[in-house]
């Protein structure tokens, strides 16, 4: 029984090298076997490496197939409801959003408006599976075409001015706080309440300090040095 001299992995009669570290084997006790086959193959596996296509073909037929066989069996078994719609609108939902996944070549400002409107679409699925109130077009509209201009927003800043990642998270905090209020005074139009902010006033007060602080930081080049030294960014 030979043992490797570098790392002490038991090497078997067979082994000129050792596998796991390719140090010389030499032991004057004991000759290396020439004949017989050695425990372990010696030419290593190669897999390819998995393409862009590959992921669109396998998501698309997983996508495909959920949306197919939950429409069956909500029209063969459980056909109180049309309650495979959901389904069927999610599994299209998810195709879209992950276009930019599937195809390289994909505007991603063209891909977030598809996405807005898909999403905008899905409710409004909902809204006339289910017509109430009114949510669609006082709350759910507005919303998703807030939320879609604020992402096409921060696309922007990040890929027009490259903006840093301090200033990316300015500019985020920002967007939220804005969003917030929009959804208190969206919620208490709804409502038909007076117009005036609440809760949404504090999530706006938070995320001006952190911004000062954090434009501060940006300003002030030596601060801006430590933080991006201490954070690796
Ligand atoms: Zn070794």
């Amino acid at each position: 029984m030979s043992y490797c001299v570098n790392c002490g992995v038991e090497l078997d009669k067979t082994c000129a090298v050792c596998p796991l570290c390719n140090t010389k084997v030499c032991n004057p006790n004991e000759e290396t076997d020439h004949v017989s086959p050695p425990p372990f193959p010696v030419r290593r596996g190669y897999t390819e490496p998995v393409q862009r296509g590959d992921i669109t073909i396998l998501l698309s037929v997983v996508l495909a197939v959920t949306a197919v066989v939950c429409g069956l069996l909500n029209f063969f078994v459980f056909s109180s409801n049309a309650w495979s719609l959901y389904v069927i609108g999610g599994c299209v939902l998810l195709w879209i959003f992950c276009l930019p996944v599937f195809f390289a070549k994909v505007n991603v400002y063209a891909s977030i408006v598809l996405d807005g409107i898909g999403i905008a679409l899905y409710f409004g699925m909902i809204a006339w599976r289910h017509p109430g109130n009114g949510w669609y077009m006082a709350l759910a509209l507005p919303l998703t075409g807030l939320a879609a201009a604020m992402i096409l927003l921060f696309v922007a800043g990040i890929r027009r001015i490259r903006l840093s990642i301090l200033s990316s998270s300015v500019l985020v905090l920002g967007e939220a706080a804005v969003f917030m209020v929009a959804v208190e005074l969206l919620i208490r139009s709804f409502r038909q309440l007076p117009p005036g902010i609440t809760w949404s006033a504090v999530v706006l007060t938070c995320c001006v300090i952190i911004d000062a602080a954090l434009l501060t930081v940006i300003r002030r080049s030596r601060l801006r040095e430590e933080v991006r030294r201490r954070m690796h960014i």
